[in-house]
């Protein structure tokens, strides 16, 4: 049986009983948020692009990390993706936080998390922010240069910081190091002035880059920390944290999880704690994405006998699809409803190499807003079919626009595929709030 509760409200809840596969769970909720709009009398904004998150698959990847890095506690990188029940979960979860602003900082504070569960992992940062993290008493964060030192000084002496160091992200999709994390030739003098200015330096940080892919990158880091963690101790210092960042992927989570593991077994005893600082390998493949196509036009080549066509859907570049801009992503169309027939998980639903040809813009008047260049598909699409995309947890909604006036924030339809995150959230509480 299922029940559903919908309403105006930003987020909803499905609760389906019964035996369902992830993807049934999040089908059907695809599936019956669609059924529930009347596309020939809706409001302007009822058919608008929606995401449907399965927590189930947050609260997997929790557990698979637990599993295979038992000593690195996870700070979640909220800059990723910070959607209020994500956060909520993780936060019942016991992880910890790792925010990049004011806003991050109050928002994580605001769930309840205790101010030790958080570190400000800037190594730039806002004057007024620095202020704020003291009055809550954020005292984790991180550095990388002389300049924000002094800063820190000034503003928050009582800071337990971390010194970030650069690292070879040449591997990764996002790269950091162009511009953060402090030469390994400058840790010397940088240690010298925090301890002149009698900073507490509590560990070393780094990130091999987003979307990392040599596990190399973690060995080499954890060298440099390492002789980081040794430089220290001439000025006194002894550091008990090591922060490893982010730069996990889910697809290739378990080899770089074993590289790492290992490396830090080899070069931190076990009286040193380990943090990290993962974003996209919690939420890239909970979140689903389904589109409207709002218009569609023929493009007519009578050298070749078929006809091809642009569809243009109601969320692009400037909106959830901005991961293809900042995140280097392809994200991938299926069909989720063509006329009144739902394709979602079926083979119909997949791209196919002879099919009718498409290309798919987003709704904005920028020729950039192209969301694929050349997609085949074995039936023909029309405006008011739907297309859905999976894996679009990481940097999408996050970094959306609001250009030429449209939404910059959609309905998420919450769904667990694990009773373990159903039972944390008690998630069956919030239809009354619906
Ligand atoms: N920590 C810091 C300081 C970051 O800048 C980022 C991403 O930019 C993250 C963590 C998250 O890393 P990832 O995207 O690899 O999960």
């Amino acid at each position: 049986s299922l029940e559903t509760y919908f309403g105006n409200s930003k987020s909803s809840y499905l609760e389906i009983n019964g035996v369902n596969t992830p993807k049934q769970l999040i089908g059907n909720a695809l599936k019956k948020r669609v059924q529930n709009i009347d596309h020939d009398t809706c409001e302007p904004g009822d058919e608008d692009t929606f995401f449907v998150a399965d927590l189930g698959e947050v609260y997997r990847q929790h557990m698979r990390w637990k599993k295979n890095l038992p000593r690195v506690k996870p700070f979640y990188a909220v800059k990723c993706n910070p959607d209020p029940q994500v956060i909520r979960l993780l936060a019942e979860l016991g992880t910890g936080f790792d925010c990049a602003s004011k806003t991050e900082i109050e928002q994580v504070l605001k769930s309840g998390v205790e101010p030790h569960r958080i570190i400000y992992a800037q190594p730039c940062k806002t004057n007024s922010y620095v202020r704020y993290a003291a009055t809550q008493g954020v005292k984790q964060m991180t550095f990388d240069n002389t300049d924000e030192l002094y800063k820190i000084k000034k503003l928050f002496p009582g800071a337990e910081l971390f010194l970030r160091i650069s690292t070879d992200d040449s591997s990764s999709l996002c790269r950091l190091s162009l511009k953060f994390g402090a030469a390994m030739d400058t840790t010397n003098e940088l240690l010298a002035l925090a301890n002149e200015l009698e900073l507490n330096v509590v560990g070393v940080s780094f990130h091999v880059g987003s979307g990392a892919s040599d596990p190399m990158a973690f060995i080499r880091a954890v060298q440099d920390a390492r002789a980081v963690f040794n430089q220290a101790e001439n000025y006194g210092y002894s550091f008990h944290t090591l922060d490893v960042g982010g730069g996990f992927s889910s697809d290739t989570f378990d080899a770089m999880a074993a590289v790492l593991s290992s490396a830090l077994d080899e070069y931190f005893p076990s009286h040193i704690n380990i943090i990290g600082e993962p974003g996209r390998y919690y939420v890239a493949s909970a979140f689903t994405l389904a589109c409207h196509v709002i218009a569609r036009r023929t493009i007519q080549n009578t050298q070749r006998g078929e006809d091809s066509y642009m569809l243009y859907m109601n969320d692009g570049l400037y909106g959830n699809f901005s991961s293809i801009m900042f995140d280097h992503q392809n994200p991938v169309a299926q069909v989720l409803r063509r006329g009144d027939r739902f394709y979602y998980d079926t083979i119909a639903a997949q791209a196919s190499r002879d099919g009718t040809e498409y290309s798919i813009w987003g709704p904005t008047c920028d020729g950039i807003d192209r969301i694929a260049e050349s997609i085949r598909f074995d039936h023909s699409l029309d405006m008011g079919d739907w297309l859905y995309f999976e894996e679009m947890g990481a940097y999408t909604k996050c970094s959306a626009t609001r250009f030429n006036g449209f939404s910059d924030s959609h309905d998420v339809i919450y769904v667990s595929s694990e009773p373990g995150a159903k039972a944390l959230l008690g998630m069956n509480l919030l239809a009354p709030l619906i």
